[in-house]
């Protein structure tokens, strides 16, 4: 068996990933409402803690960080610790296809902090936002939200502002200077695994930006993208 410290610190046990999960993975339904991984997840998590019963709930209350770290360890004891990955140039004079090869074991992992909830004061209003740590749960309704925006994977964090329930509304009059600065904060607290690949076009030098979560040859090296 395979364990791993989870980013906020738990133990868990993992098995290999086989058919069955290749299966979920190419359902394309389950893979918009991001059942998919849920439920890859919830078979192959064998034990968190002293937690032996994971089931789809115990998966949508974990963390995110520790959900795709885990992710990431399940596509490293099933199919091993190197992705090739062939990122298609965005410049459309290009277009060149840039071999990239990551390996899995190199990406940063930031350990959650014990503290769950922040409180950050904006800059511009001096309102007192009450955050929080995506977890499954919020990106599931992420994922089932019409149009899914910087915005509402802000708001989906927020707790409260001067203690009233967040919407919509708070957030899109909060001014340019007081969003940036929450979004730095949410992100400067942010832990997991670093999953961003950033590289440069060998052809026309172009950034090249993607997560390697978002690469078929992440879980399917056999295809090509
Ligand atoms: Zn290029």
């Amino acid at each position: 068996m395979y364990t791993f410290i989870l980013p906020s610190g738990n133990e868990i046990e993992l098995r290999e990933m086989t058919g069955v999960e290749e299966e979920l993975l190419t359902n394309q339904k389950l893979i918009r409402s991001g059942d998919a991984v849920n439920q890859v997840l919830s078979n192959c998590i064998l034990r968190i803690g002293e937690n032996g019963d994971v089931t789809t709930k115990t998966v949508l209350d974990m963390l995110s960080g520790d959900r795709l770290f885990t992710l990431v360890k399940l596509r490293q004891i099933s199919l091993g610790d190197e992705v090739e990955l062939d990122l298609v140039c965005p410049n459309t004079a290009c277009r060149v296809k840039n071999h990239v090869v990551v390996n899995l074991d190199d990406l940063p992992v930031t350990t959650y902090p014990e503290e769950r909830e922040f409180v950050f004061a904006l800059p511009a209003s001096g309102s007192k936002v009450r955050f929080c740590y995506m977890d499954g749960n919020m990106e599931k309704r992420l994922a089932a939200m019409q149009e899914s925006s910087i915005s509402t994977a802000m708001l989906i964090r927020i707790l409260d502002i001067n203690g009233n329930p967040p919407s919509k509304k708070a957030l899109s009059e909060m001014s340019m200077r007081d969003r940036t600065a929450l979004r730095a904060e949410m992100q400067r607290v942010d832990a997991g695994i670093d999953t961003a690949i950033e590289t440069g076009c060998d052809t026309c030098g172009a950034r090249i930006r993607t997560r390697l979560e978002a690469e078929p040859a992440f879980l399917f090296p056999g295809i090509r993208s």
